[in-house]
């Protein structure tokens, strides 16, 4: 799986050089070091039949995009072979509640420092509808959604009919109108960036 990486963060460095200096064009500052760090542990619960490398893969590069819980850079998550800030499972539907009653054998779930990554759905897509992008943007969205709950979010809804859905819409169940969409929308990485000061 991989993850095209947008060069926007650098496009104002790139900018900044190639004024009257073009011996220096494909040069660029090296982008800014985060500015925090979150690491993370991947592990199974119960007997998967997915690799567990898949999940690992997809968060490796869904957490470096610019595009997500990044916020551009500022925000660096880190794998790390144990504990960790937070966990990311790949469990079986019938593990996935023996986390909290409040999770469902149907969909993913997050549980204070757990990110529950159910394998039906990182398999198959959404339960009951057919999610009309790809298999990689449904298992982007859902990564996403889920660790959005473990940086502090809760559910949001469609906006208006046709706009792209919240990341953080309850979207496995209902796109409630709105078009599917894996990433957070720019007033959702607001609200994991204001309170962090980034
Ligand atoms: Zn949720």
């Amino acid at each position: 799986m991989r993850y095209r990486k947008s060069p926007g963060h650098l496009g104002n460095a790139v900018a900044a050089v190639s004024v009257g200096a073009a011996f220096v064009s494909g040069c660029t500052a090296p982008p800014a070091p985060p500015r925090l760090t979150y690491t993370y542990s991947v592990r199974t619960a119960g007997p998967v039949h997915t690799d567990v490398r898949v999940l690992s893969t997809l968060a490796d590069g869904v957490y470096a995009d610019p595009r997500g819980w990044s916020v551009g850079g500022k925000i660096a998550f880190r794998e790390v072979p144990a504990g960790g800030d937070f966990t990311l499972w790949l469990a079986t539907s019938s593990a996935v509640p023996t986390f909290s009653p409040v999770c469902s054998v149907l969909y993913s779930c997050t549980v204070g420092r757990n990110v529950i990554i159910n394998e039906a759905r990182l398999t198959a897509g959404p339960p009951g509808y057919r999610w009309p992008d790809t298999l990689e943007s449904y298992r982007t969205m859902v990564l996403n959604h889920e660790t959005g709950h473990w940086l502090g979010l809760g559910h949001r809804f469609c906006g208006a009919p046709g706009a792209a859905a919240p990341v953080m819409q309850q979207q496995s169940i209902s796109l409630q109108g709105c078009r599917a969409n894996a990433w957070p929308l720019p007033a959702e990485i607001t609200a994991v960036a204001a309170p962090r000061r980034l």
